[in-house]
């Protein structure tokens, strides 16, 4: 096994740069950069890197030392704690470079390490990237939760109540009660069914934890100058929209980053959707049209002079704006200004309140992936047929294939051709 060595912090100057060596020769470089021996197993230790060829000072700084297997790799690791110089970082890296057996590592090599020494699984690993690309907060805790095992657990669990069946449709084959055929599916119907019930339950999750983790859209309609831009700007806090009184400038879909209680949300205010004369108009009232029909939450504006709530699903907040020109505002509906802020802050709790509730953190882990379902799918699939046959060799078999659905899951089993795709998104250093 080759010893690699990256930067684990982002490039650039910086207070402090971390970087990270991992494999057999990861002792002697960290001898070889500071000419004595290594700090006790877990500590931090003060020391002077030079560069061994030439002896030249190169900083002073932490030094650490994970032995294996009890470091993230599962390799021995060293870890130095350098001050963040591009002329510190660049002349630490090329002295490791000319070490003997030393190079630098791939993207997300580390972390394949990790998996492959069974520190990690796949979902952890997973939940390791998802948490260094976490924006908000609900991200945050859901990327924690999944590298802290959640997912993988509920997942070998299942893989483990399936191996446990299939030992016994297995037994059934090898010594089959001749008196009582027939009698497998009556003695493992019943733990099928439940199995099947509880991925069932956790596949219909209305994709809460895939939207967590991509964001959420939350598209603003209603009929032209009725105020959508303006309001779109006011949640925005910043000029994002060009808001005009002349009917149809919002030609495009505009869109900004919100974080709404920890959740991210896309809020997207589309052209005003009304009777398009030019061609362009039409064709952004066409978007306009295709983003509000996926939008995941849709705030329907009217004003008093324009509009009304015709287009309203149930689930869509209705807005009636420019109430400061004087209004009566409906029952059900939120009645706001863009142009003084009044209402603003309603708004903003209705939105926290459905954003929160419908996407916010949940009290169980959840699926986070596409690879996640389609592999729950599978096993569940699997499990119907089990629960159907008759024949022990045919059960079997749909056991053997349900587990395995589950075990690519975690990367139990034949996972080879995942791992390109999954450490791929994984930058160097990682
Ligand atoms: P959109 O076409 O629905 O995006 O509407 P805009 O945001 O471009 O606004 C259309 C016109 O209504 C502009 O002249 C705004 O200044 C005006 N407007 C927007 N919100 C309010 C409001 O709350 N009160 C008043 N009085 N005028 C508003």
């Amino acid at each position: 096994m080759e010893t690699i060595y990256a930067l684990s912090s982002a490039s650039g100057r910086a207070g402090v740069a971390v970087l990270r060596v991992s494999g057999p020769r990861a002792r002697a470089a960290l001898e070889a950069l500071t000419g004595e021996g290594v700090p006790r197993p877990r500590m931090a230790a003060l020391r002077r890197f030079s560069d061994p060829e030439t002896g030249a000072a190169l900083d002073r700084g932490l030094a650490l030392f994970f032995p294996a297997p009890a470091s993230f790799t599962g390799e021995d690791v060293v870890e130095l704690h350098l001050h963040g110089g591009r002329a510190v970082v660049t002349g630490v890296l090329s002295a490791l470079a000319r070490l003997p057996d030393l190079r630098a590592a791939a993207p997300g090599e580390f972390t394949r390490r990790a998996f492959e020494n069974g520190k990690l699984d796949l979902t952890e690993v997973e939940g390791l990237a998802d948490l260094i690309d976490a924006e908000t907060e609900a991200q945050r805790v859901q990327a924690l939760r999944q590298m802290e095992g959640a997912l993988g657990q509920l997942y070998e669990g299942w893989r483990a109540r399936l191996v446990r069946l299939l030992a016994h449709a297995e037994a059934e084959i090898d010594f089959p009660d001749e008196e009582v055929p027939g009698d497998l599916i009556a003695k493992l119907g019943p733990e099928i069914a439940r199995l099947q019930a509880g991925i069932a339950a956790h596949l219909d999750d209305g994709g809460r934890g895939e939207r967590l983790r991509d964001g959420i859209e939350v598209a603003i309609v209603g009929p032209p100058n009725v105020g959508k831009s303006s309001l779109l700007n006011r949640l925005a806090r910043r000029e994002a929209a060009i808001v005009s009184d002349e009917a149809g400038t919002t030609r495009d879909v505009l869109e900004v980053r919100l974080d709404i209680g920890g959740v991210p949300v896309t809020l997207a205010d589309t052209a005003g959707l009304r009777e398009a004369a030019g061609a362009v108009e039409r064709e952004g009232v066409r978007r306009a049209l295709e983003r509000a029909e996926r939008a995941d939450l849709r705030l329907v504006v009217a004003a008093p002079d324009a509009g009304d709530f015709a287009l309203a699903r149930p689930g869509d907040i209705r807005l009636l704006n420019k109430i400061d020109l004087g209004a009566e505002v409906p029952a059900g509906v939120i009645g706001v200004s863009a142009a003084t802020g009044a209402g603003l802050d309603l708004l903003e709790a209705a939105l926290a309140e459905k954003v929160g509730l419908a996407y916010g953190v949940s009290e169980h882990p959840l699926i986070t992936r596409a690879r996640h379902r389609e592999g729950l799918r599978e096993c569940a699939a699997a499990l119907v047929r089990a629960g159907e046959g008759s024949e022990a060799d045919l059960v079997a078999e749909d056991l053997r294939l349900a587990a395995r659905a589950l075990g690519r899951i975690t990367g139990r089993v034949d996972v080879e051709e995942l791992l390109d795709v999954i450490f791929r998104d994984f930058c160097i250093g990682k």
